[in-house]
């Protein structure tokens, strides 16, 4: 077992992670960070982002992902890639188990994100065999194909409106009578004659021998049920955080996500939360980043005072 002294460990490398992470090492902070799957996050799985300041044509989301890693990377922040699967908080030399190494740091911004909700009606048994909750990723499999999307926010209004790129039909189920997006994406749904929309209707399962064929869906407000026919299944109704790795004494609200005061700073001093992870009212990049900023300034702050 190795182990290793930081100023700071950044736990997670998406928006938020890489935010802090810049700001940190140009901060002249000893940074790491610490990333599972690939930097980036959400925004890997995001066609088009049409809200982030500072790009008035839009941005892709893996464009943008290179952007923020490169300018990370400027200022000599370190990248230890693996999944933190335990942390020892309390005291002042907080602790990050990653794999068989033992990361050390005065200080941790938590930054690990969130992944989409799943349906719970036997989706797994369709998993790359048409269920998806990425349209950047799968949706070209779909080319002149039928499709069911699932949820009435942004990400499923967006992602829906991408995939009529490809898919002949996108039925868009909704479980209430009027969607939850930003005005402009449900005048562009609305308008779309390549979607359906399905109201006050949730997804009850699906059936199919080799992969999706059809979709149940009940009217919650009539009880009726039908089968439509669909060759996949897109699924948005929101996420969960990424705090399995999460130590107890590290104060959550009811759905697991990490609270906060205004300052990114958690209930253990010297441990910090920022971006989805966070129990916020808006998970979007231009708040995920601001978070970061504030967490690895006041992170510098708690150092220096230490
Ligand atoms: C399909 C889709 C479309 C979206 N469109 C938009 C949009 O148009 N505009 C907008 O502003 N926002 C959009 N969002 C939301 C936006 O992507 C998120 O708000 C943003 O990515 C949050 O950044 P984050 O860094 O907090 O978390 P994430 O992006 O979730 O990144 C967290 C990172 O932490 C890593 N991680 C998790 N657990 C561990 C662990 N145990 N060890 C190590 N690493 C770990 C993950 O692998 C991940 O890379 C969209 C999201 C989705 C899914």
């Amino acid at each position: 077992m190795s182990e290793t002294q930081y100023d700071l460990i950044i736990i997670g490398g998406g928006p938020a992670g890489l935010t802090a992470g810049m700001y940190a090492s140009r901060a002249r902070l000893n940074t790491v960070l610490v990333e599972k799957v690939a930097t980036g996050g959400q925004i890997l799985i995001t066609d088009w982002i049409e809200n982030y300041p500072g790009f008035p044509e839009g941005i892709s989301g893996p464009d943008l992902s290179d952007k923020m890693l490169e300018q990370a990377k400027q200022f000599d922040l370190h990248f230890e890639y693996g999944e933190v699967e335990k942390m020892a908080l309390e005291g002042d030399v907080k602790s990050v188990m990653v794999g068989d190494k033992t990361l050390t740091a005065k200080a941790v911004i938590v930054a690990s994100g969130a992944s989409p909700r799943t349906l719970h009606v036997g989706e797994e048994r369709f998993h790359g065999k048409g269920v998806s909750y990425c349209a950047t990723c799968d949706g070209p499999f779909f080319r002149d194909k039928t499709v069911v999307a699932v949820g009435g926010g942004d990400t499923a209004v967006q992602e829906s409106l991408y995939l009529t790129k490809f898919a002949k039909k996108v039925y868009l189920v909704h479980r209430r009578d009027q969607l939850r997006a930003t005005k402009i994406l449900q005048e562009r749904a609305l308008e779309n004659e390549n979607i359906e929309m399905v109201w006050d209707s949730v997804v009850t399962g699906m059936d199919g021998l080799f992969g999706v064929e059809n979709v149940s869906v009940k009217n919650v407000k009539t009880g009726e049920e039908k089968k439509i026919a669909a060759d996949g299944c897109f699924i948005w109704i929101g996420i969960l955080p990424n705090t399995e790795f999460v130590d107890e004494s590290l104060e959550m609200d009811e759905w697991n996500f990490i609270k906060t005061d205004a300052n990114m700073a958690t209930n253990i001093p010297g441990v910090f939360a920022a971006g989805d992870v966070r129990s916020t009212p808006l998970r979007q990049i231009a708040t995920a980043v601001g978070d970061s900023a504030i967490a690895a300034t006041m992170a510098e702050h708690y150092i220096q005072g230490h």
